[in-house]
């Protein structure tokens, strides 16, 4: 799992979050709205001390009872009015921030399949899970209320200061005083709480991870009858996350209770020394009780730090996660001056190929050469591991080459635009991937516009006609990865899907592997009437299927070592030979 050296900061989560914040540009009237219904709430909440001063120090001191009733009708109003704002404030805050979180996760979403399939192949699903939703929304959660307490905080912090001056200067100044350990004790606490934070959100990505493993996992791990084992891991796994929580909860009631602690403590003072200046008469009471409430209105803003602190310090480390992910550019990509090709003939060369897959040393492919020509279907032919899935990725670029070129009609697969070259192609492979959606949705992803007549023709060609059969014929919903079909429904289904739309390159790596022989005879006897005209790359593990090859290509040591027609590679080549009389062989064998 690639992690980046965490750089040292104490922005509040600030920094981490500028990237994210340009999500709010398109929604900064709502903003705007939500701060103007900030200082207006602050101003009322601000007002009511001053109300109440003056109710003491006139009305009450001076007995002017007639007087009380219109200054209680100003203190309903001011109520009345910071209702309203903090109606205003919450509402549009939550509006704009989920409205922010829902483009950031179409763009994280969209970021993720542009995404090399390297990139997958090294990060865990259940990673990219929680980035994708716990994440995003602690972000949300951060911009929707955290962001607003540490707007608030500050502003109140700087406006009771101002007013308790205007009061009693020296007051205010002690005040000041009581309040100075908050540095340090955020300091520290932030400190603290990042490493958790970070450890926290990882741990929960593992957990995720590993749930959904079980999830898609659960059949193999019934019956090798792993259920203790899998739960053993996931209680290990929820047991590291629920301690790093506890650290969380201890760390954070410690800095709650020490930040209620100081506004007591101040509190104390200024009742001790605002009733030594009422005594020595230079404050009136209603001058020291003004004096109390703002010490009082303090106490929230206080509590509201060590919760501030705590969501900007998680904010920053999911910012830190998500660009982690976002960081990492799409290295397939469309090249600067790629072009598309509207038509093509599907002449193919794989000129002195080789290939490495990222992060490994190990040469997969290296000086492999190999030339198909229009309307030709090459059988693939090779060990197991030897590299024929991997050759059979790098058309499609799903992975590029690292040494060579791939070349299209003469093109070089690198100077087409993805959309373009990929249109061409119709992939099949060996472990059907099928998605939770109908059949039709299944059948026409890539290519929505299909008629009906073609749609026929692509379930008659990969004789997947048992569709017409399901409850719901092609509306019908298949489960996740298509576990509701039976292995060779589903690889029936991925055939039909490659040839739908009749692609000029078929890539068709052993699509035949899970249908019974009677089927395989079948499905071949239509699909040689498919093949005709189309350029064909057919990966071989049953010797049956290479009667649908032109030429038969084997591949060894990572380069095609002999090409051939079948009947001549069997005469002159001894892997090959030893190769499919040993496939003919376990694919004959009648169990005892
Ligand atoms: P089979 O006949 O079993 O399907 P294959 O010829 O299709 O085998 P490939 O899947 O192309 O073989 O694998 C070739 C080699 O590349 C293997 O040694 C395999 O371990 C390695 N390999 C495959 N996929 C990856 C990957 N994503 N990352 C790293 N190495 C990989
Ligand atoms: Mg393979």
């Amino acid at each position: 799992m690639p992690q980046k050296k965490r750089k040292e900061s104490s922005d509040l989560g600030l920094l981490a979050l500028r990237r994210y914040l340009p999500y709010l540009r398109p929604y900064i009237g709502l903003v705007a709205i939500f701060g103007v219904a900030q200082l207006g709430s602050l101003a009322a909440s601000a007002a009511i001390p001053k109300v109440i001063q003056q109710i003491i120090d006139g009305p009450i001191t001076h007995h002017q009872i007639g007087q009380m009733l219109p200054m209680a009708g100003l203190l309903v109003a001011i109520g009345l009015l910071e209702f309203v704002f903090i109606y205003l404030r919450r509402n549009f805050s939550g509006v704009a921030s989920l409205r922010m979180e829902t483009d950031l996760r179409n763009d994280f979403y969209g970021h993720l399949q542009n995404l090399h399939v390297a990139f997958h192949d090294n990060w865990q699903s259940g990673q990219l899970l929680s980035r994708a939703i716990s994440d995003i929304a602690t972000v949300r959660r951060f911009v929707s209320f955290g962001l607003i307490w540490f707007l608030q905080t500050i502003v109140t912090f700087a406006v009771v200061f101002v007013l308790m001056w205007t009061l009693d200067w020296r007051l205010a100044l002690a005040v000041v005083v009581c309040m100075l350990p908050i540095a340090y004790i955020s300091k520290v606490f932030t400190d603290k709480y990042k490493v958790i934070a970070r450890r926290q959100q990882d741990q929960q990505g593992d957990l995720t991870t590993i749930i959904e493993e079980m999830a898609t996992g659960v059949r193999i791990i019934k019956a090798f009858g792993r259920m203790q084992l899998v739960q053993k891991r996931y209680e290990t796994q929820a047991e590291l996350l629920r301690a790093t929580n506890l650290e969380g909860v201890t760390a954070r009631a410690q800095v709650w209770s020490l930040l209620t602690f100081l506004p007591n403590m101040s509190l104390v003072v200024v009742l001790l020394l605002g009733g030594l200046n009422v005594i020595q008469g230079t404050l009136t009471i209603g001058g020291l009780v003004a004096f109390m409430s703002y010490v009082f209105m303090l106490a929230w803003p206080m509590d509201a730090i060590g919760w501030v602190l705590s969501m900007s310090e998680e904010c920053r480390t999911a910012s830190e996660r998500l660009n982690e992910v976002l960081d990492s550019r799409p290295e397939i990509a469309d090249r600067a001056g790629a072009r598309s090709m509207e038509r093509c003939s599907g002449r193919i060369e794989f000129r002195d190929v080789g290939f490495k897959y990222p992060g490994s040393d190990e040469w997969i492919l290296r000086g492999l050469n190999l030339s198909i020509d229009p309307g030709e279907t090459v059988g693939l032919v090779g060990r197991t591991g030897s590299g024929k899935t991997t050759l059979a990725c790098l058309l499609p670029r799903l992975y590029d080459v690292a040494e060579g070129q791939v070349l299209l009609d003469g093109v070089d697969v690198r100077d087409l635009h993805l959309r373009s070259l990929r249109s061409h192609i119709g992939v099949a492979f060996e472990e059907p991937i099928l998605f939770s959606a109908s059949v039709h949705e299944n059948l026409v992803m890539g290519r929505p516009v299909v008629d009906d007549a073609e749609l026929k023709r692509a379930i008659d060609v990969a004789r997947a006609g048992f569709v017409w059969e399901l409850p719901w014929g092609l509306e019908t919903r298949v489960g996740e990865q298509g576990y509701t079909l039976s292995g060779g429904q589903r690889q029936r289904l991925a055939l039909a899907r490659a040839v739908l739309g009749r692609p000029q390159v078929l890539v068709l790596d052993d699509p035949l592997s899970s249908v019974d022989v009677h089927t395989e005879a079948v499905i071949e006897e239509s699909l040689a009437t498919v093949l005709e005209g189309v350029t064909a790359l057919l990966v071989v593990h049953r010797p049956s299927t290479l009667a649908l090859a032109d030429r038969v290509a084997l591949i060894d040591g990572g380069a095609v070592v002999a090409t051939g027609t079948h009947t001549d590679l069997m005469k002159t080549n001894e892997l090959y030979r030893a190769l499919l009389s040993q496939e003919y062989e376990t694919s004959t064998q009648v169990p005892a």
